[in-house]
């Protein structure tokens, strides 16, 4: 059986040109941009309750590091620099081989350098660190939208908990799902190039990793604000078009996580911007609602002009809730 030395040596241990000190010491050494403040983000996945055992190891090693690259990109913030702590039941030179492989593209992919970590052996457990940097008083926070502003989301949330779903119950209730779904789920995309476009832009902003409705409501909390969000403008198609029954598209759009998409405000008077830079970085972005001013309100209009309320629950670790909308 290797030592933990000989396998952060084969496995983890990189160059690190952008760091005064990378792997091998007892720190490491970083240097941010003049005039920048340092961004950080930790996110740890715990096999059983994040992802089920048997995952592909490649797509788990990208995953370990694109959930925290997301939460910067959700900041408007560059990331530079990664820490990797493992746990791991056991030596597997074929798992460890993926992972190392999947931690390592997902890093190159985003402009991240590996610098440290702490590798132990245990229950499968991946928690990766990411730094990053964004000029100082530029980050996007959770904090500032404002009444009125336009609601935004990316992409196509919702595929992850479809895919999940089928992987859990073993149905093949909503068909064939498209590669698509299922890499959404194991090998999400962060969306920094759109999170980064949108500094200057974007009121208030935050990548959904535990459904839309519940972290709409983060939003809605940190600025004290409402909002009402447009069932027609929903982008429930795609989901449908895949043989997905529309309520269930549905729930899987506004409760379901793990997409990585990001969830934005912008004022109306941004919208063409806005438009523009969706388009730029060749993202699909949809407008679904509006910022009301009432503190606390969600509601959902529907195509009669009636409205209804939504509960702001998305998945919670120690109560398990998950409300049905
Ligand atoms: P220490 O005992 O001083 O905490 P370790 O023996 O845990 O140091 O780690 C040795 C070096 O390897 C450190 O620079 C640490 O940051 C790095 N390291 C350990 N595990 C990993 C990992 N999984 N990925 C990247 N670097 C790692
Ligand atoms: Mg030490």
């Amino acid at each position: 059986m290797p030592s933990e030395f000989e396998l952060i040596g084969r496995y983890f241990a990189r160059p690190t040109p952008s760091a005064d000190l990378g792997v091998g010491d007892d720190a490491a050494l970083l240097r941010l941009a003049a005039g920048h403040q340092c961004v950080v983000s930790t996110d740890m996945l715990v096999e059983g309750t994040h992802f089920v055992a048997g995952t592909d190891p490649r797509r788990l090693g990208w995953k370990t590091i694109a959930v925290s690259i997301s939460d910067l990109a959700a900041m408007a913030a560059r990331p530079r620099w990664a820490t990797l702590a493992v746990s791991l039941p056991d030596a597997d030179d074929a798992w460890l081989e993926g992972f190392a492989g999947g931690v390592h593209a997902c890093c190159e992919a985003h402009g991240v350098e590996l610098v440290g970590g702490d590798t132990t052996r245990g229950p499968r457990n991946l928690c990766a660190t990411v730094f990053g940097e964004v000029p100082t008083g530029q980050a996007v926070t959770r904090a500032g939208a404002r009444d009125g502003d336009d609601i935004w989301i990316s992409g196509q949330p919702g595929r992850a908990a479809l895919a999940l779903a089928r992987l859990l119950d073993g149905t093949s209730a909503d068909g064939t799902l498209p590669a698509e779904f299922v890499e959404a789920l194991e090998a999400p995309r962060p969306r920094l190039a759109l999170g980064l476009a949108l500094r200057g832009l974007a009121s208030a902003m935050l990548d959904v990793s535990d459904g839309l409705l519940g972290d709409l409501a983060h939003i809605l909390e940190c600025s004290g604000v409402g909002a009402r969000l447009v069932d027609g403008w929903l982008p429930l198609r795609a989901l449908v078009d895949c043989g997905v029954d529309p309520q269930r598209a549905r729930e899987a759009l506004l409760g379901g996580g793990d997409d990585y998409e990001l969830l934005f405000c912008a004022p109306v008077a941004a919208r063409s911007r806005v438009a523009s830079v969706g388009a730029s970085v060749d993202t699909p972005l949809h407008r679904i609602g509006t910022v009301l001013a009432e503190a606390g309100r969600l509601e959902l209009a529907l195509d009669d002009g009636r409205c209804r309320p939504l509960q702001p629950i998305g998945f919670r670790h120690f109560t398990g809730d998950k409300i049905d909308n």
